[in-house]
């Protein structure tokens, strides 16, 4: 029988004000020898091309995805360019490797074609702690707020929403809302909503969702690595704890905390993310050295262990069976579908007016005209 761990994560209770511990499970894969490697990965491409496939994979998945989807003409990165691929490529059927929500993004995106996950119970603390009903009532108590999501969240949590963000561009379009005069109903992430607010002084109603992993990174632990290597540059995802993110050289998105590793000039980082990035990080920089930043323990005492206990559930033998087969369709109601793509489009509109047309000037007013046509925000 299939081995399975039980995770603990913290659940909000909006309407207590508090949190309570509340559990998941996730399936413990099972790893393939070196030898099965390589055939199961001869056997993921010949499909892939057979059935006019492609392959769009999470940085924090297991490396032998990662490196499969670059080698059959895929990508491997964040939630905002793995949303933007799948919609922009041709082929009819994507593979996602990840978790249930970016497989829920795409088709939401690409409602024509199929998307096929390695294991549609891979989920996540966020959405997890999200229920679509207490957030619809939340929204209902706050109806002045633009009501702004993380990725990491349903189909039907999005469809409630005036705008989906995802990190790399999520502090960029509360600056915009916030020129705008904009206050914002914030969900789920905490630590990336307290981020966000005090980089863009933005009136922020925060929903008290946490990502397991970033959560357990430690202020005072990687105070006292930090110690030990002094010249390290530390790298922190803004889903961590703000005593981590106050201990940063940089704060970003994925794609943003591979940039840095590549480009500084330093030799030793300390990376407070899923460890599933030193993969591409140590691609990106082979030369520089990178240390996983401390969790609040070790094995049984840790949660996760700087590992996303469900991005890990993706792995080589069932991504080969759900090609075989056919089966691990996602698949999302067409009317929430309808819906949450208003508000994935917004963020897609805005992330390419940015990128084609100007650069934010850094000039709020200026900005908010200059993006004031998307939306209703
Ligand atoms: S790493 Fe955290 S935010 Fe990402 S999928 Fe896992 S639990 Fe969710």
């Amino acid at each position: 029988m299939e081995a399975t761990k039980v995770i603990e994560f913290e659940r909000p209770q909006m309407d207590v004000g508090s949190s309570c511990v509340a559990s998941a499970w996730a399936r413990v894969p099972d790893v393939p020898t070196s030898d099965e490697k390589v055939q199961l990965k001869k056997k993921i491409a010949d499909l892939l091309k057979e059935k006019q496939a492609v392959l769009v994979a999470h940085y924090y998945v297991d490396s032998d995805l990662q490196d499969l989807a670059e080698e059959t003409g895929g990508c491997v990165s964040d939630s905002l360019e793995m949303a933007r691929f799948g919609r922009d490529h041709a082929a009819k059927t994507l593979v996602v490797a990840g978790v249930k929500f970016m497989g829920e993004t795409a088709k939401i995106l690409s409602p024509e074609k199929t998307i096929l996950m390695p294991d549609l119970d891979a989920t996540c603390s966020l959405d997890l702690g999200c229920d679509p009903v207490e957030f619809a009532a939340f929204c209902d108590a706050h109806p002045d707020r633009t009501v702004v999501v993380y990725a990491n969240t349903s189909a039907a949590v999005k469809a409630r929403a005036d705008w989906m963000v995802t990190s790399s561009v999520g502090l960029d379009i509360v600056a915009h809302l916030h020129a705008l005069g904009k206050k914002i109903l914030w969900a789920p992430d905490k630590h990336l909503g307290s981020y966000i607010q005090m980089q863009t002084g933005a009136d922020m109603l925060l929903w008290q969702g946490s990502c397991l992993v970033h959560d357990e990174f430690k202020g005072i632990e990687l105070e006292i690595l930090k110690e030990s290597h002094p010249a390290a540059k530390i790298l922190v995802h803004p889903e961590s704890p703000a005593a981590v993110v106050a201990l940063a050289d940089v704060v970003g998105s994925t794609s943003q905390l591979i940039n840095a590793a590549r480009s500084m000039d330093a030799q030793e980082f300390i990376v407070a993310t899923d460890n599933g990035i030193l993969h591409k990080m140590q691609m990106a920089a082979p030369n520089k050295k990178f240390i996983v930043a401390p969790t609040a323990g070790n094995s049984a005492t840790c949660k996760s262990c700087a590992h996303c206990p469900w991005m890990a559930m993706n792995g080589l033998r069932n991504l080969l069976q759900v090609l075989e087969t056919g089966e691990n369709q996602i698949q999302v109601d067409p009317d929430i579908g309808r819906k949450a793509k208003l508000s994935i489009d917004r963020m897609l509109d805005f992330a390419a007016a940015r990128k084609t047309n100007v650069k934010a000037s850094g000039d709020m007013a200026q900005d908010g005209k200059l993006f004031s046509g998307i939306g209703p925000a």
